[in-house]
């Protein structure tokens, strides 16, 4: 049989998006199920849409995945070079041999011409094809327009290459994510493979590409069908041997449009930003369009190589919710240990003076702010109370609703008096505390009235972390000096 070599080939136009991820990942399970390699390749055949910034961003978004490549830049390989700008000079041979071979033309239309054809085709409510103009040129006429001053493109032969290997203009795969697929190739019209100023295109650089890379499996989007045809046709016109495809369904919105930055992140470096987990990240976009065997949705990227098929992965499109991709990285954070989460967040506290803690204290306070995280960065607001010295900002209904009722000035004020002389350790103050709240019970007010009261004074907030462990941490002066801010 032969080696599987899969790749994944993204063009440098962006950050690297979910959508890109989602199928590096497939290619790379595909890979690693099937003992194949898995190849990257940079498709910066458009030079104006690409910059270092991103190709340095795919890789590195990659990397933090866990998807290591294992032939491509950076690491080499023997079929490279893997980033298409440093293989131009290979693509010209191979459009040489489909001229020889009488499967491509040139063509000298110019941008002008095939706009009047467009409009023609839309006038007639046509779907455009290019008319096949320049198919038959005689040597006479091309020397001609040669001498007017133009420049040929090269187009590639459908109807001829159709013909040469397929009984009528019908061409059919077998998709490995959707089963039989085929087209009427009278429709898609000579396409262009080789720019007037030397540039191959997408569907013919892809092509000699995967060829000379021997790749056996080609998994990507289903956008990208009608291109499978165009380039199943070349592979045919090369004599190289056709990889099988499989393409997945898109990943939409959850108001089922296309997922785009009005819905949030959509890159991971964005997601990373936003205080997701790559690990989180990998695993719900590894649930967009395959399921485990088990039910059991939390898995490492190796637990899903071993029980993924790709016959398996649902052929329709899938749903990116982001409520769930939320729950998934507050349990991944949940995962983490006291020693990974205190690095871990730290970038998130980047605006408070964390030397204003002890690292015990530090400690201490990420034990107790962790559990109820979604993502790292609510660590901001969540932990704000733990920083400011003597002053607290107090949120309004913290000030409305519980400080400025005469039931908390009483308990603040009592709390004044008997904490004076209390030792200001966390295990005493759970004792010394239970005994405040069962005096002011005696009175009639609830255990978590009182607590409100002082919660309200040293954090500002009617809500958050264990109380106690807050005084502990923040210690008596502090503690102190926010209350009596709060007394009236
Ligand atoms: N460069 C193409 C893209 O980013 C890759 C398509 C393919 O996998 O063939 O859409």
């Amino acid at each position: 049989m032969t080696e599987v070599r899969v790749r994944i080939a993204p063009s440098p136009s962006g950050n690297l998006h979910v959508g890109t991820a989602r199928t590096a990942l497939f290619n790379y399970l595909f890979a690693k199920k099937n003992n194949g390699k898995f190849v990257l390749r940079i498709e910066d055949t458009d030079a104006e849409r690409t910059s270092q910034a991103y190709i340095d961003n795919i890789f590195d978004s990659l990397k933090a995945l866990g998807l290591n490549w294992d032939e491509g830049p950076d690491v080499g390989g023997p079929y490279g070079p893997y980033t298409q700008s440093e293989r131009f000079d290979i693509y010209p041979k191979y459009v040489q041999i489909l001229l020889d071979k009488g499967f491509a033309y040139e063509c000298f239309c110019t941008p002008e011409e095939l706009e009047a054809e467009k409009e023609e085709a839309a006038k007639n409510k046509k779907p455009y094809v290019y008319t096949k103009k320049c198919e038959n040129l005689t040597n006479e006429e091309k020397e001609k327009l040669r001498k007017e001053g133009r420049k040929p493109a090269i187009r590639f032969n459908i109807a001829k290459a159709q013909k040469a290997f397929h009984d009528s203009s019908i061409l059919k795969f077998d998709d490995l994510v959707k089963g039989e697929l085929h087209v009427d190739t009278d429709l898609l019209g000579d396409f262009v493979i080789l720019k007037s100023n030397g540039a191959p295109t997408y569907n013919f650089a892809v092509v000699i590409d995967d060829m000379l890379m021997k790749i056996s499996h080609v998994i990507r989007g289903e956008d990208h069908i009608s291109n499978t045809f165009k380039q199943i046709l070349i592979f045919e016109a090369l004599g190289a041997e056709v990889p099988r495809f499989g393409h997945l369904g898109m990943i939409l919105a959850p108001d089922r449009s296309k997922l785009s930055k009005r819905h949030g992140a959509t890159a991971v470096s964005e997601f990373v930003e936003k205080g997701y987990l790559t690990d989180a990240l990998i695993n719900f976009v590894a649930l967009l369009g395959w399921s485990p065997s088990d039910g059991e949705e939390i898995k490492s990227v190796d637990e899903i190589a071993k029980d993924f098929r790709i016959n398996e992965i649902s052929s329709s499109n899938s749903i990116f919710e982001y409520d769930k991709l939320n729950w998934m990285n507050g349990q991944y954070i949940k995962k983490l240990s006291i020693d990974e989460l205190k690095e871990r967040l730290k970038p998130y506290l980047a605006k408070y003076d964390l030397s204003e803690l002890t690292d015990e204290q530090y400690t201490r306070m990420v034990e107790i702010t962790y559990e109820p995280l979604t993502l790292l960065s609510d660590i901001t607001y969540d932990a704000q109370y733990f920083f400011g010295g003597d002053s607290v900002e107090i949120e309004e209904n913290a000030q409305k609703d519980v400080l400025d009722t005469d039931t908390a000035q009483d308990v603040l004020k009592a709390f004044m008096e008997q904490a004076q002389n209390w030792e200001w350790t966390e295990e005493n103050l759970h004792e010394k505390l239970e005994a405040f709240r069962g005096e002011f019970k005696e009175k009639g007010i609830k255990p978590k009235v009182t607590m409100w009261a002082i919660r309200a004074a040293v954090t500002g907030r009617t809500r958050g972390a264990d109380m106690t462990a807050i005084l502990a941490i923040l210690g008596k002066e502090k503690s102190f000096a926010r209350i009596k801010k709060a007394i009236k």
